[in-house]
């Protein structure tokens, strides 16, 4: 299971590098992979599906496919892809907390609040809240980008602090680096490996012990208010960062060269499947 943006792209960069698509064809070929993205089904598909698609042998394609999960808006909706109508299919969706805030409420707020460091992102999520820096369609000025994330993301744990300081029982708020979601508490990426091991089981017998183990999960940002801190914090799954390490904690595990130099971002997670499977 792979979170997208700084994982399996360079950092402030939208869409895989050609080394990368190849090496999750070849994965492909051999076991199920799993994007888990803060982005919605529309965007995994123009920046992820599109460009690996594009490079698999046309006598390959149904097999690469069958083998193909999106976990999309931070886990809260699950999808797999069928070949007979050759699209993603809901497999679950999670419920938005309204008794805790309205959606729309939320959105109105924190587009006022975030103003003058971006805005929400209002097209095609169906249940989380996205908010974009203003500099997102300026990939040259990443750190300025992720520096405008961390603002938004400490705004927006002020605002649902002020409605109830115990707002995590409702809402997760996650930071990507280049922008900020919010997702239900019961939907963020952590639900989404137990979903995982749970179709494989059903759709293909796959066996897991406990704590899924089995499942390889890679991210980048598995600190304390990253998107990736339910992803990659062990709980379930194998975890690897390729992204902000995490001290004095055994999960997840530093990617790292032979010679223990970290690797980061697209090149880690190529180094990290080349060294244990391909
Ligand atoms: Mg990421």
């Amino acid at each position: 299971m792979f979170d997208f943006d700084g994982t399996i792209t360079e950092r402030g960069s939208y869409s895989p590098p050609q080394e990368m698509v190849d090496v999750l064809v070849k994965l492909a070929e051999k076991m199920p992979i799993a994007f888990c993205t803060g982005r919605q089904l529309e965007s995994f598909e123009d920046h992820g599906l599109n460009v690996l698609i594009q490079e698999i042998p046309k006598g390959k394609r149904e097999s690469f496919l069958e083998n193909l999960y999106l976990f999309a808006e931070n886990g809260a909706i699950g999808y797999g892809f069928n070949t007979d109508i050759d699209e993603f299919e809901e497999l679950y969706r999670v419920k938005w907390p309204s008794k805790f805030i309205s959606r729309i409420k939320l959105m109105e707020e924190m587009n006022k609040r975030v103003k003058k460091y971006g805005s929400v992102y209002r097209k095609k999520h169906r249940i989380v809240v996205v908010i974009r820096t203003k500099l997102h369609y300026a990939a040259e000025k990443v750190d300025l980008i992720y520096e405008l994330s961390d603002k938004i993301y400490k705004i927006c744990v002020e605002f649902l602090t002020e409605i109830d300081p115990d707002f995590e029982k409702y809402l997760h708020v996650g930071n990507s680096g280049i922008g900020v979601v919010i997702c239900p508490a019961n939907g963020d990426k952590d639900y989404a490996i137990k979903r995982f091991a749970e179709i494989l089981k059903q759709k293909r017998g796959v066996k897991t012990g406990k704590n899924l183990r089995e499942i390889l999960v890679v991210g980048d940002q598995p600190q304390e208010g990253g998107n990736d801190h339910y992803f990659l914090n062990g709980e379930n799954g194998t975890p690897f960062s390729v992204g902000v390490n995490v001290q004095n904690k055994p999960f997840p595990m530093p990617v790292t060269d032979n010679n223990g130099k970290r690797i980061f971002n697209a090149k880690g997670t190529i180094h990290l499947l080349k060294s244990l499977i391909l």
